[in-house]
């Protein structure tokens, strides 16, 4: 399946500029969910994964159906002060300035092998960060899964070591 047809591209989001991404068409096209999810789901099988981690808001999108797929379990990573248990947290460097990711601190057992997931990797920071945190939890990132890789932006040279695994590159 061609899966670009069901992104949207939005010049000047959320800057002048920027070209954004939009995953909202493919969300919305029940087989074109389907397809990505399962085709996720068969690299999560084949690493092995325990546990799914995703950022939100749209890691959450991503991983989701795949952890309900294989029947594993999704922790969430979000924004400092959303979680309401004992977390733990890292920042990570935007473009101008920080900010901080957390997750609770129960989310992952030690030696748990996780896959983490997101609907697209740019420059990295955010997914080097929510590895970190699940590194610290004691957990093992078996790979990386994405929607849309943005080649450009060398985010791979953020995670290099990691395994990364895409449906659409830009
Ligand atoms: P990075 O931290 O790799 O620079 O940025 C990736 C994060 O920003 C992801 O969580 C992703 O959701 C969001 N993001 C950045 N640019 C885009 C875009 O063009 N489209 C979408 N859907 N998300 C984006």
């Amino acid at each position: 399946m061609d899966l670009k047809k069901y992104i949207a591209d939005v010049p000047d989001f959320p800057e002048k500029g920027i070209i954004f991404r939009d995953i909202s068409p493919l969300m919305a096209d029940g087989d074109a969910y389907r397809y990505a999810t399962n085709q996720i789901t068969q690299y999560a099988k084949d690493k092995g994964v325990e546990m799914i981690v995703g950022p939100e808001a749209r890691g959450f999108i991503v991983g989701c159906p795949v952890a309900y797929e294989l029947g594993i379990g999704f922790a969430p990573v979000r924004k400092k002060g959303k979680l309401p248990r004992e977390t733990i947290e890292v920042s990570y460097g935007l473009e101008y300035g920080s900010d901080i990711l957390q997750v609770h601190k129960d989310a992952i057992k030690p030696g748990q092998k996780v896959l983490v997931c997101d609907d697209l990797l740019a420059t990295g920071g955010t997914i080097a960060a929510t590895i970190e945190l699940i590194e610290k939890l004691g957990g093992v990132v078996v790979g990386t899964a994405f929607f849309i890789e943005l080649t450009d932006l060398n985010g791979r040279d953020k995670i290099k070591g990691y395994d990364i695994f895409n449906l659409m590159e830009y």
